[in-house]
């Protein structure tokens, strides 16, 4: 029996919060000299159309510059964590189900999520860390954002991040 982690799944909505709980996974991992996962899902952009071997039609220049955005956030997170690029997912679907996914297929045995994403702070407990909460075959972490964060108003993610990752420039 061991009580270390060796693989941490940290799960990014790339929302302007998701800077603290990046730096709280990066410690966590630090901590126990575990290889530390980013995955982000793509959740609200359309997939490509099996049937016709094309995307859905709709609106396809916003859909474009969303997948282009998450994937320049994505790196921009991950290049501040020091993540490698093979531990780095981008991945269409439903949240939580991809999550655990990756997280079984990449045997992380700690996955950390928000205990609120986009979707809203009113709730007890996120629907995306609920699901994974349920689901997944590892420890889950929620972090629990302090209050002057979670009342803080949305800045620019680029701005978050850069004071998350240089305190004091
Ligand atoms: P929510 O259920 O949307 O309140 O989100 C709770 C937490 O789940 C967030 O703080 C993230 O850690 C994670 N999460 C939510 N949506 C995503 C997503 N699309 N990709 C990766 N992680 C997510």
């Amino acid at each position: 029996m061991t009580y270390n982690y060796w693989h941490v799944l940290f799960a990014a909505d790339l929302s302007e919060q998701s800077a603290y709980v990046a730096r709280k996974a990066k410690y966590l991992a630090q901590t126990f000299q575990a290889n530390l996962s980013v995955i982000h899902v793509l959740d609200n952009i359309p997939m490509p159309d099996t049937a016709y071997g094309t995307l859905v039609p709709l609106d396809q220049d916003s859909s474009y510059e969303m997948l282009e955005t998450a994937k320049s956030r994505l790196k921009q997170l991950c290049d501040g964590l020091g993540v490698e690029m093979r531990h780095r997912w981008m991945v269409w679907g439903v949240p939580g189900e991809e999550i655990v996914r990756i997280a079984g297929q990449e045997r992380a045995d700690l996955i950390i999520v928000g205990s609120h994403g986009r979707h809203g702070l009113g709730l007890l407990l996120g629907s995306t860390a609920n699901s994974i909460l349920h689901h997944a075959r590892c420890d889950v972490m929620a972090i629990r954002f302090p209050d002057e964060i979670a009342g803080s108003q949305p800045t620019s993610i680029s701005t978050t991040l850069k004071e998350a990752f240089n305190p004091g420039s």
